[in-house]
């Protein structure tokens, strides 16, 4: 109805126009021409621009934004309590003083405490940092307002800033408040660079937001994310996200318990300690999704319970779709104890850094940021050590290989590259060769069955300890 109409009417305005037009020249008086062509054209553009997508679309944006009051962020209220939240000792016991603020305001005030207006979850996807803002808000029995950080970067000029704008006086109104931003890096990126003008816009209105905060508008800022390195520096100053809470994937025993909460509804004959074993890497997420699959698994084969055969038929359906995590069996779970020790091994005695061995997932440098020469050569070694072990004790191999191989091989050719240009002895194939033999030279049997078993009780073991 209102395309016909709108198109009805571009048509009409543009035949006056026309009509005008025409008429300047008839008319001879030498003011009218240049003044009937200047009104013909400016109505004809108005009519145009006004009926062109862009404009139509920012139209549609900015009235959602700004005039629906609490129409596109409604306050919610969350269930989700401490109880449901597993591990996260520390990051709980960090934002247990925000629910205390909260609950008892007047203390806070008494003694002139300023709690910190904003907190930046940051950590890899999966790992419960949306549940632990929703938890919070939970136990405070606070309005918990969600908006993901991907929603504010528009293309058209404006809408982001007024979003954000939006977001926070419907949050002051129904204060206290918890605001979740959930990615805030697709807003907070540093800017300049490739540069952005609406998401600097839509930054720098986030940044006066949180400045115009007054210490006890009794709304507090939560944010999320996976990459802090990418965040504006403005971001992270006093004031702003100025307290930073790190939430790593969850360890042996955080998973024994996500497990006991995501199973908790569901009839099963498992052994969630054994199973917490045999997901090493798992998020929170994975071990989540792995409990749905299993379960409506079990409900298609019309069981009782959910069982260990739900559990075998699913497991490679949610790594690859979660992308976490590995399924270790007893027998692999040794055997990839020992191959990440002999890695971890000869990376410290040859002169890699790095945090912390770990049984599942990546815990080596990427050779891009290491710059000297003999680093370089000891993570090539590193890469190749595990798989030296597995020559050096005739072990059997499997398939755990396969990206240090690829990893090793972009090293070889960098160092070659970088520090070996006229290299005649034979490329990357020859230097990989040699550096596996510089690791099986430096073996040490006990050491490493040592590292193994660190690795197999506790999932890691840092680099002090090597
Ligand atoms: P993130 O925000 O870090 O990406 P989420 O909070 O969205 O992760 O987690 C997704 C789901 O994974 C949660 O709804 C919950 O079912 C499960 N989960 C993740 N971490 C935990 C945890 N520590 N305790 C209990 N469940 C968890």
């Amino acid at each position: 109805m209102t395309t016909a109409k709108l198109d009805s009417l571009q048509i009409a305005t543009l035949a006056i126009a026309g009509l005008l037009l025409i008429l300047s020249f008839a008319i001879s008086t030498p003011w009218f021409a240049p003044i009937v062509t200047l009104i013909a054209a400016a109505a004809a553009l108005i009519v145009l621009v006004r009926r062109s997508p862009t404009f139509q679309f920012a139209k549609k944006n900015s009235v959602a934004a700004g005039a629906a009051g609490d129409s596109i962020f409604t306050p919610m209220r969350s269930n989700v309590t401490f109880k449901r939240v597993a591990g996260l000792k520390s990051v709980r016991e960090e934002l247990d003083e925000i629910v205390d603020y909260f609950k008892n305001p007047s203390k806070y005030k008494r003694f002139g405490v300023v709690l910190p207006r904003g907190v930046l979850l940051a950590g890899p996807p999966g790992v419960g940092k949306t549940l632990m803002a929703k938890a919070i808000a939970g136990e405070a029995g606070v309005a918990f307002f969600y908006a993901s950080g991907s929603s504010f970067a528009h293309l058209y000029v404006g809408v982001g800033p007024k979003k954000i704008s939006e977001l926070f006086a419907t949050a002051r109104k129904h204060a206290p408040s918890i605001v979740f931003i959930d990615e805030i890096d697709a807003v907070g990126r540093t800017r300049g660079g490739a540069r952005s003008d609406e998401r600097e816009n839509t930054l720098n209105q986030l940044l006066t937001e949180m400045d115009g905060f007054e210490s006890h508008s009794g709304v507090v800022v939560l944010a999320a994310t996976n990459r802090i390195e990418l965040l504006d520096d403005a971001l992270l100053r006093p004031g702003r996200f100025d307290r930073r809470i790190e939430i790593s994937p969850p360890n042996l025993s955080d998973r024994k318990e996500i497990l006991k909460i995501v199973f908790n509804d569901k009839p099963h004959s498992l052994n969630l300690a054994k199973l917490a074993e045999k997901t090493a890497g798992f998020s929170g997420a994975a071990l989540a999704a792995l409990a749905n699959e299993a379960a409506l698994y079990a409900l298609r084969r019309n069981a009782e319970k959910v069982g260990q055969s739900d559990i075998d038929a699913i497991k490679e359906k949610v790594i690859s779709l979660k992308k976490s995590g590995e399924w270790l069996e007893d027998d692999m779970r040794e055997k990839r104890a020992r191959y990440q020790s002999a890695k971890a091994f000869a990376a410290k005695r040859l002169g890699a850094k790095f945090e912390a061995a770990k049984l599942a997932g990546e815990f080596l440098p990427d050779h891009n940021n290491v710059s000297s020469e003999t680093e370089l050569f000891a993570l090539l070694c590193a890469r190749l050590a595990g798989i030296a072990w597995w020559r050096f004790t005739d072990e059997k191999g499997a398939n755990f290989c396969e990206s240090d191989g690829a990893a090793a091989r972009k090293i070889a050719e960098r160092y070659i590259a970088v520090y070996d240009p006229f290299d005649d002895e034979g490329g990357a194939q020859q230097l990989m060769k040699r550096a596996t033999k510089t690791a099986i030279d430096i073996f040490d049997s006990a050491a490493i069955e040592k590292i193994s078993k660190t690795l197999l009780e506790n999932e890691s073991a840092p680099f002090e300890v090597l």
